[in-house]
């Protein structure tokens, strides 16, 4: 399994796509990306190939912004409905998660009663509880860090929130995750053999961190809010 992420100058499905295959060495049974145009947000997933998916984004439009998914179903049948991406019910948040989030149950049952859940993955509580805190008043930030500090268990996440659209939200616990770095274009990867046509510098994140990756800088905190500085390193792998 595995996460890629893209925003940049150039055609962020192509490259998604590229990264998802480079990752398919670790495991999956569905694949999937989510990508955003000036119209919205666009979901493709699949069970099964990158190339089913590949034949399945018959979209001819650029997009520079998005996220991609290799899953290995733990919660939920492999299938194209537990498939990542997975969204919030108004939509407005887009979620790829690699790991298992042990108390989903609890959280299910104290925050999430009235909201119609669409899959059977552990997955779709965490997008769930980010728009229930953000109804409640939060910003998509403090969202996120809250939601992430009362999850148990393992997780690589990026997330697309349609009304921040210059912003994808990384966060890690216990799963891989690196941020890749280049001149306009910054990139995530569960491992940096996915982007290493885009970007040989890479940025480790430890656990229980935030990033906010745009297109001209990342940063870096704690989930509960302090600012980290960490310099890139340079990935020495053959593409
Ligand atoms: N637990 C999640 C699911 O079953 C993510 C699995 C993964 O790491 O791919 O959907």
């Amino acid at each position: 399994c595995g996460i890629v992420g893209y925003i940049g100058n150039e055609d962020a499905k192509e490259i998604l796509l590229n990264g998802l295959e480079k990752l398919e060495y670790r495991g999956y049974d569905s694949a999937g990306i989510a990508v955003r145009t000036e119209d919205g947000m666009h979901v493709f997933k699949e069970k099964g190939r990158i190339a089913t998916l590949r034949d399945a984004v018959d979209m001819d439009v650029e997009t520079t912004v998005g996220i991609g998914h290799t899953r290995w179903a733990t919660h939920g049948v492999p299938s194209q409905l537990n498939a990542h991406p997975h969204q919030s019910s108004t939509e407005r948040f887009t979620l790829v998660h690699n790991g298992v989030i042990e108390n989903y149950q609890q959280m299910k049952r104290e925050y999430l009663q009235d909201v119609q859940l669409q899959s059977d993955t552990d997955t779709e509580v965490i997008v769930q509880f980010i728009e229930q805190l953000s109804k409640d008043g939060l910003t998509t930030e403090a969202a996120v860090s809250k939601a992430l500090s009362m999850m148990k268990g393992s997780y690589a996440i990026a997330l697309l929130d349609k009304e921040e659209p210059e912003t994808i939200f990384v966060g890690k616990n216990k799963s891989p995750l690196l941020i890749g770095v280049g001149d306009g274009v910054n990139v995530i990867a569960s491992d940096a053999m996915a982007m290493l046509n885009v970007t040989d510098q890479f940025v480790e994140i430890m656990d229980e961190e935030l990033v906010l990756v745009k297109r001209d800088s990342i940063e870096i905190k704690t989930l509960s809010g302090e600012v980290q500085s960490r310099k890139p390193y340079t990935a020495e792998l053959d593409a």
